[in-house]
């Protein structure tokens, strides 16, 4: 193949999976002829591999995504069978007895930023209430299953921050239809079976069964675990994580509600099992329930039995349907975008679905990806060092983060619990964290970067949630700090009551918005 063209015009984003479109969409939003711009995006999608199809928890940051590309909330409501997430709770984590149950809200605590928070609730209350439920109104939304907005709340504004629960075959369809019908996005439906490359090593274009060569200047590596160009292609090794966190395996399954009209969760609940743990999900038809486990230390049997036995105690039918199985390699490319490559989604890592994390890494990475959208070849290269720099130290802190989970845990009734807190299986960092924390607890300097994935209060949550008691006469504080922070505790309180009486239950107000939709902005 011949000489590389120097200005950057044309990008194919190979994969029409969650990654793809969302990816295309950020960037025919930003870059498109919709938005002034000259770009030309095209998605390319095998008309034979579907969507993962899995992929149901958001965060917040979807929000942001989905209003910047210009999708309405009120259609994703309608169109995806969508409901709020305000968080996580994870149950059975810290001792597996029946009362161990922590939160991880997405608000930061009251004053988190103003008052020793972690220090007052260590020397007055840490007996009595739980971090979260001290330091935030959120858990207690939670706990009543309420929504986190009002039926005159505009779109995408919120009274508590929110994130999804949605169904990801659906999410997927609505996001083509508007790349396709708003944003000006070129979707082509061929298999990719070969590579053709420049002289300097770029790719020139991909060869398809029917469409012929596709030539672009940039591609987006959507292909999901295949991870066609930047793994097959250019062999771009990758990182085990195994080693950290032992979840290699999933079974998948859709489980009706009890009624019709049964209550929503507001939350993603994550409950321990042996050797792995169970995601329950609430959408309005339907719950999307998985277990993901270690294939070292259990059998695919006694997976499928445990979430039989889950999916029944929790009021499921007896009769579940065969799961569906998903296998993965924990772990993440060395390199992210290399040539005129760049990977996003399940082609540039996957890790188990403890906090959600991989949509936010997509997200992260199309918004990257379109804020330095290189103009030249000539400046690419200095892009894509920034944009590896950028996500090995995030995959990194996903892991840590991920890690924090299993690393306190007091368990020791399976190898997989008793293995998850041996020292060689904790990362370096982490494992220095923690010995600061003994002594202070998690700061903003702890995690310094611009967009931190993971803030201090998030690990103040995981590290109190999980039992981490620092050493005795640590994190002392002066008495007036002691009063702020009181201060604070009583305001999380007077927010929980004014609250509580304030917001629908989710399912009213789900209902609402399918029926009337939201105000506009
Ligand atoms: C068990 C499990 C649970 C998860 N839960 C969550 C969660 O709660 N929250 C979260 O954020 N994420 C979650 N994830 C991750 C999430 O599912 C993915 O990040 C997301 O769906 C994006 O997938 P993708 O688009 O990268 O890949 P895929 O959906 O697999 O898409 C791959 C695309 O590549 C195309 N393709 C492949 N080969 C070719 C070829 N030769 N030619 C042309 N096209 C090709 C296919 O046609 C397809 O369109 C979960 C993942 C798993 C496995």
């Amino acid at each position: 193949m011949g000489g590389v063209s120097n200005t950057v015009r044309q990008v194919v984003v190979v994969g029409g999976g969650s990654a793809g479109w969302l990816t295309a969409a950020v960037l025919a939003a930003e870059h498109g002829p919709s938005a002034g711009g000259r770009l030309k995006v095209t998605l390319l999608e095998s008309p034979d591999i579907g969507p993962i199809g899995v992929g149901e928890g958001t965060w917040p940051t979807m929000r942001d995504t989905l209003r910047t590309v210009g999708v309405s909330e009120t259609d994703l409501f309608r169109h995806c069978d969508a409901a709020f997430k305000q968080g996580s709770r994870f149950d059975g984590w810290v001792d597996g007895s029946p009362a161990d149950h922590y939160h991880h809200p997405f608000v930061l605590p009251q004053g988190y930023t103003e008052a020793r928070l972690a220090a007052a609730w260590l020397q007055q209350h840490a007996s009595a209430v739980p971090f979260a439920d001290l330091v935030s109104f959120q858990p207690h939304l939670c706990a009543q299953g309420r929504a986190p907005k009002q039926a005159t709340t505009p779109e995408y504004a919120a009274v508590a921050n929110y994130g999804y629960h949605f169904d990801a075959g659906k999410f997927g369809l609505l996001l083509k239809r508007h790349c396709i019908e708003t944003l000006g996005v070129e979707h082509l439906v061929d298999h990719v079976v070969g590579i053709h490359s420049h002289d300097n090593g770029d790719i020139a274009s991909l060869q398809t069964q029917a469409l012929g060569a596709v030539a672009a200047d940039l591609f987006v590596d959507c292909t999901g675990l295949a991870s066609l160009l930047l793994g097959r292609h250019y062999g771009v090794e990758f990182v085990s994580q195994r080693h950290v966190l032992f979840n290699d395996s999933a079974l998948a399954v859709q489980v009706p509600y009890v009624r019709e009209d049964s209550a929503i969760a507001s939350q993603t609940i994550a409950t321990a099992q042996e050797a792995g743990w169970v995601w329950d999900i609430g959408l309005p038809t339907r719950r999307g329930v998985g277990h993901v486990y270690s294939s070292a230390h259990t059998s695919d049997d006694a997976a499928e039995a445990a979430l039989r036995q889950y999916v029944q105690r929790t009021g499921g039918p007896k009769d579940m349907p065969s799961p569906r199985k998903l296998s993965f390699q924990p772990g993440y490319r060395r390199k992210f975008w290399h040539h005129n490559c760049v990977a996003i989604g399940l082609a540039a890592g996957f890790v188990e679905p403890l906090e959600a994390s991989a949509l936010a890494l997509v997200e992260l990475s199309a918004a990257l990806l379109s804020d330095e959208m290189p103009a030249t070849r000539e400046a690419m290269d200095i892009v894509a060092q920034r944009f590896n720099d950028s996500f090995r130290y995030r995959w990194e802190r996903v892991i840590d983060f991920l890690k924090l989970h299993y690393a306190l845990t007091r368990r020791s009734d399976s190898a997989y619990w008793r293995d998850h807190v041996a020292d060689e299986h904790v990362p370096a960092r982490l494992r220095e964290l923690l010995l600061l924390w003994r002594h202070r607890p998690p700061s903003r300097r702890d995690f310094d970067r611009v967009e931190e994935l993971f803030p201090s209060a998030s690990y103040q949550y995981v590290l109190f949630g999980m039992g981490f008691r620092p050493e005795p006469g640590a994190y002392a504080q002066a008495r007036d700090d002691a009063e702020r922070a009181d201060r604070y505790f009583r305001e999380a309180a007077t927010l929980t009551r004014k609250m509580l009486p304030a917001l629908p239950a989710n399912r009213e107000l789900i209902e609402h918005i399918q029926r009337h939709g939201m105000l506009r902005v």
